[in-house]
């Protein structure tokens, strides 16, 4: 890490679910969400079929997050960029918790939940939020269709300037920080491969073997928020020296 010029830190539910947000992938939680798939909802025909439906869920989501703090693992992110370790956060997650916790170059390849952007197509609205709709489902000021979450939904194309500025970090990178992702979910997970190929080093933090355990180069099996803290001393002692 210290010998890198330039690193970023890759991250996925993982870390989140260690603030304790429920990850699309995760086992029932026991609310009454739970019992319905996030391929059933998150869906822009979910969307279409009952936008009000599909509203409730991210006002769920929205509360669960608002109550959540930033963990270790979060903080100690956010302080290896203050001490210019890493340059940026690519993060497949929608809630925001990078930021909370100091993060300030975050780029989202999933979108975030704590933005808004209007379902007609024909229309460009798009505008932040700090708190769930008071009503539901919201309507686009501009034109009165209905506004939606700004996050990537199934079958949907990453935005392209969010995964245009992480290929570019990535191709820029000579070690990637793995956190919290299964390496399931295309074309993120190409994101610590593209890091790879370039020859940069790939390190994976997560509580089990993953689909990037095979070609990463040091696998440090742990909760982000245990072994991140002992890796920034690390480089912290490393900085003494
Ligand atoms: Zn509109």
């Amino acid at each position: 890490m210290l010998s890198s010029r330039h690193a970023i830190a890759f991250t996925g539910a993982g870390i989140s679910a260690e603030s304790g947000i429920p990850t699309f992938r995760g086992s029932g939680k026991d609310s009454l969400w739970s019992r319905f798939k996030p391929e059933e909802l998150a869906t822009p025909e979910a969307f279409e079929r009952n936008p009000r439906r599909v509203w409730e869920w991210y006002v769920w989501r929205m509360n669960l997050i608002m109550k959540a703090r930033p963990n270790a693992g979060h903080e100690a992110l956010a302080k290896l960029e203050g001490l210019g370790i890493i340059k940026a956060v690519v993060t497949q997650n929608v809630d925001g918790l990078h930021q909370r916790a100091g993060s300030r170059r975050v780029v989202e390849l999933h979108g975030s939940i704590w933005r808004v952007k209007c379902s007609n197509p024909a229309c460009t609205f798009r505008a932040g939020i700090d708190e769930p709709p008071e009503e539901i489902p919201p309507r686009c000021p501009s034109c009165g269709h209905y506004l939606r979450p700004d996050v990537v939904w199934f079958g949907e194309p990453l935005p392209q300037d969010a995964w245009g500025e992480a290929v570019s970090l990535a191709k820029a990178s000579d070690a990637v920080l793995v956190i919290g992702t299964s390496g399931a979910v295309y074309p993120a997970a190409y994101i610590p491969l593209i890091v790879k190929e370039g020859g940069g080093t790939v390190i994976e933090v997560n509580v089990a073997e993953s689909s990037i355990t095979p070609y990463a180069d040091i696998f440090l099996k742990g909760r982000a928020g245990e072994v991140l803290p002992r890796l920034l001393n690390a480089v912290m002692e490393g900085f003494l020296k």
